[in-house]
């Protein structure tokens, strides 16, 4: 049924009317009144950083993925930098990473003088390929890194046997799947060491904030330190025993997330599992609605994985299509939807090219699927109006450069 809309409809992009006046973004964050309130309790309280409501967030956050262990940061940069830093990656020491991925992923193991190494990517899901971590796998490695792109967690069952067996570190990039689930466990405890970011377009926010989740209380200690410019003690514990003096026994950075940031993000914590579970009812309305048209197939989701729904990509059928994905990404930007591109190849950025002598060729499957999707809109604010638009939009363009 590709029938709501007249096929002959004229697309916005050559003058016709747009299907929505005003752009939908893809995704944005949910601030409600009790948000409000808790940061605003906070910022009335004595300590705005380093202060009760840090360690508060920490355990509830920690609770949430069943974990020993979290500690907060300023970002998920951070959270990424301190997770390298806590297995003592450095130079001459590789970290496999897919290239489908925000690049924050590679840069971070470059932070501690690292080597990204990149992996190809299973084309349906557009998850780490445990094939091609194998292939890459060498005497220098250290680490994997899995990135549970669009919400949906790795094939984590593998990752962990190649791990073992070649004595590695798995690590969870989960930026955009706080609150999914694989085989039934929730993701934040599905690696050794697993990072979030708490950006306002990811499930949940502080603004900007991080996290990284563990087990390992050695690993957790280390982190606590290096967000704080690797000072073994906080000015509050000093001040409670009476003392000026403290230790670097290793120099950190700033990396700290303030208590107000804290309050919101424990708010928001309590309203993520509803949040979750209304990406996945837009993300049912889009499969719904693409399963009978042929030029789009969405990435794939696994019946062993609950993806949390970061984000919803379509790849393009581009055989079936006489327009490449620039012209339908322009075309669906001109009916005010605010299509996006989640990820440009890593490796193929000027400065992996330049500074680590990668090329295209090197992930073949990731650099054929870029070349095919795009991002539609998915945040628990859209009505159902917006994803009847989104719908709207995608059947009005497909169906206009249908071949
Ligand atoms: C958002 C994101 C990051 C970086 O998080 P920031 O909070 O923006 O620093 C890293 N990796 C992935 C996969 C992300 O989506």
């Amino acid at each position: 049924m590709e029938t709501t809309v007249q096929d002959t409809d004229a697309l916005a992009i050559s003058g016709g009317e747009p299907v929505r006046e005003e752009t939908l973004a893809y995704g944005g964050q949910t601030i409600e009144e009790d948000d409000i309130n808790a940061v605003a309790e906070t910022l009335r309280a004595d300590l705005l950083t380093t202060g009760p409501k840090v360690d508060a967030f920490e355990k509830v956050f920690a609770d949430f993925v069943g974990t020993e262990e979290a500690v907060a940061v300023s970002n998920g940069t951070a959270a990424l930098h301190a997770a390298m830093h806590a297995i003592d990656i450095g130079p001459g020491d590789e970290v496999i990473v897919p290239t489908i991925t925000f690049a924050a992923t590679a840069n971070s193991v470059t932070f501690e003088g690292g080597t990204p190494v990149f992996a190809d990517v299973d084309p349906d899901t557009l998850l780490l390929d445990p094939e091609s971590v194998e292939e890459r796998v060498g005497p220098d490695t250290k680490a994997i890194v899995g990135v549970d792109y669009m919400g949906q967690p790795c094939r984590y069952d593998t990752l962990r046997d190649i791990a073992e067996t070649h004595d590695l570190v798995l690590l969870d990039d989960a930026c955009h799947a706080i609150g999914g689930r694989y085989k039934g466990r929730p993701v934040g405890s599905l690696a050794d060491l697993n990072t979030f970011s708490l950006h306002p377009v990811k499930n949940m926010t502080t603004g900007e904030g991080g996290m990284i989740t563990t087990d390992d209380a050695g690993w957790a200690e280390k982190m606590r330190q290096f967000r704080n410019h690797g000072i073994t003690s906080t000015h509050h514990e000093r001040t409670e025993e009476g003392s000026w003096y403290y230790e670097i026994p290793e120099a950190g950075y700033n990396y700290r997330l303030t208590d107000f940031q804290c309050a919101l993000g424990m708010s928001q914590l309590g309203k993520l599992p509803g949040w979750v579970e209304r990406r996945r009812e837009i993300a049912g309305r889009y499969d719904e609605a693409f399963h009978s048209m042929e030029s789009i197939e969405p990435v794939e989701r696994r019946d062993d994985a609950t993806c949390a729904y970061h984000l919803y990509v379509i790849r393009l059928a581009l055989d079936q299509l006489q327009a490449d994905r620039k012209t339908l990404f322009e075309a669906l930007q001109a009916e005010g939807i605010g299509v996006n591109v989640h990820y440009i190849p890593v490796h193929l950025q000027p400065h992996y090219r330049k500074n680590f002598g990668t090329e295209s060729g090197l992930c073949p499957k990731a650099e054929a699927a870029y070349e095919r999707i795009l991002t539609l809109p998915v945040f628990p604010r859209m009505t159902e109006s917006d994803v009847e638009d989104v719908i709207r939009a995608v059947r009005k363009v497909v169906s206009t450069y249908r071949r």
